[in-house]
């Protein structure tokens, strides 16, 4: 049974490649390549020889078709992008579609990708998380896909170029507030590599600063909502600020990390004050 292959490439060192990845790459019959002209790159790096052929946004339904037909006359195909892993915000999913309903065996050749590689430097949490990619470009789009996200429990991950970075921190900030935590990563595994950990305030004042440099390759991780599902978790939190807090400032923050109105939790906040 001949094998479709979806190997995951280099996200900017081109160390991060694995040793089976190599093989596979060198072994197939042929490379479906995002760009050929990049991947003849890394391929003349690694001293690889295999051919390749264009797989792209553009061509992704004729070309799947064609590179099935040969997989299922006995070629074994591999599929890469331009960087990380194939079909994470880049071209393959019609392809390996195709080729599971068309019964053909995929296997994955795991590796880099940038979702995975933010997440595991950011210091958010990683019990549960939502990858989105790229954000919708116009400021309405923007502002209603991320009101749609207000009260995702889970770490939030997007993906974003540098010509946008500005504007979206500013749209994070009106939706979301200053407060929640927002993980900027750029440039990861290169040179000018940075990982910033912050509030969103502070996100926005140190890209103003220049101390974020607004250039090359960037994920931003966002905390998700703190969700507490009913009162009586309303209640177990403000129990827990009211040992050090006043009732007011209980309120206030019990607040911010629920969403929920200010008054009612202070009116809660009161009455348990008065039942202690
Ligand atoms: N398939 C890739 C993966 O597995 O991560 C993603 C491809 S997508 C077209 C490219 C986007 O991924 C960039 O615009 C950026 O948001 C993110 N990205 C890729 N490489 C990165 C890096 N070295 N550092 C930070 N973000 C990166």
């Amino acid at each position: 049974m001949s094998i479709l292959y979806v190997v995951a490439t280099p996200i900017g060192n081109l160390e991060d490649i694995t040793e089976r990845a190599k093989r596979v790459l060198s072994e197939v019959d042929l490379i479906a390549a995002e760009d050929t002209r990049h991947t003849a790159i890394v391929l003349n790096h690694l001293n690889i020889k295999t051919p390749l052929t264009s797989y792209h946004d553009h061509n992704e339904s004729s070309a799947s078709h064609s590179l099935i037909e040969q997989i299922k006359s006995g070629k074994e195909i591999a599929l890469v992008s331009d960087a990380g892993t194939p079909l994470i915000a880049d071209p393959g999913y019609r392809l390996v579609k195709l080729a599971r309903e068309e019964g053909v065996k995929v296997v994955p050749i795991p590796g880099v990708s940038a979702v995975t590689a933010a997440l595991s430097v950011a210091g958010l949490p990683t019990d549960k998380f939502t990858y989105h990619g790229f954000l919708p470009a116009k400021s309405k789009a923007l502002q209603d896909f991320l009101k749609e996200l207000e009260n995702e429990p889970g770490t939030l991950i997007f993906y974003e170029s540098p010509h946008r970075l500005v504007k979206t921190v500013a749209m994070f900030e009106k939706v979301f507030g200053s407060d929640r935590i927002l993980v900027v990563a750029r440039e990861l595994t290169k040179r000018f590599e940075q990982v910033s950990y912050g509030t969103i305030g502070e996100a926005r004042e140190r890209i103003e600063a220049g101390e974020i440099v607004v250039k090359g390759e960037f994920v931003l991780l966002l905390q998700g909502q703190l969700k507490v599902d009913s009162e009586w978790d309303e209640r177990k939190l403000l129990a827990e600020l009211l040992t050090d807090l006043s009732v007011s400032r209980a309120a206030e923050l019990a607040s911010r990390l629920t969403g929920r109105s200010k008054n009612v939790l202070y009116k809660i906040a009161i009455s348990m004050k008065e039942d202690s």
